[in-house]
């Protein structure tokens, strides 16, 4: 079982509770059960970490991060929309996915070192940093309601992928205009 930080830590701090992931040399290892289960953990919102009872830690984690199917699903008609459905299903174009069905040799990004995944394309590729600063100050105001943290790739990926429940349908089609149109400008579909 890794460490908690909060036993290597003089002072109680808001990560405290953090399980230490372990060092990891190679994104195949990064990725293997242990690492990848750590920093998912560790990306948990407290108040469902903290749940005492396997069954209402079950039922908040259900409530907090279940992905409702809704019509807005096929929102857009566009090859930009179909990338959007393709990124949610794990069958684009992105090299992780093709490496994954075995498309291709390698899972990296054509223009840097990550994997290029869902998260990478979205949120960290610094290729696309004008496009996703477009995006992200005009869905800003979105996401502020919303209160998922910039840094918080799980949630905030989640929400660009498949919107959220606490939006309107009005609100969640706006939202999938302003991704797709980031997705057009990409190049990468
Ligand atoms: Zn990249």
């Amino acid at each position: 079982m890794p460490q908690r930080r909060g036993s290597a830590d003089r002072y109680p701090t808001r990560r405290s509770e953090d399980y230490i992931p372990p060092k990891t040399r190679t994104v195949k290892y990064q990725k293997s059960f242990i690492p990848a289960t750590v920093k998912r953990w560790n990306q948990l919102d407290k108040n469902v970490r903290d749940k005492p009872t396997i069954n209402s830690f079950k039922a908040t984690l259900k409530k907090t991060y279940s992905v409702p199917k809704h019509n807005y699903y096929s929102y857009g008609k566009d090859k930009w929309a179909v990338a959007h459905t393709r990124m949610r299903l794990g069958l684009s174009p992105l090299n992780q996915h093709l490496h994954s069905h075995h498309i291709v040799p390698s899972s990296c990004c054509p223009h840097c070192d990550e994997s290029e995944n869902c998260i990478h394309l979205l949120l960290r590729c610094p290729k696309y940093a004008a496009s996703r600063s477009n995006l992200f100050g005009v869905i800003g105001p979105t996401v502020d309601k919303l209160g998922i943290g910039i840094t918080n790739e799980f949630l905030m990926s989640n929400l660009l992928l498949y919107g959220h429940e606490q939006l309107t349908v009005h609100e969640n089609k706006q939202l999938f205009y302003h991704v797709q149109s980031f997705l057009k400008e990409t190049k990468r579909f």
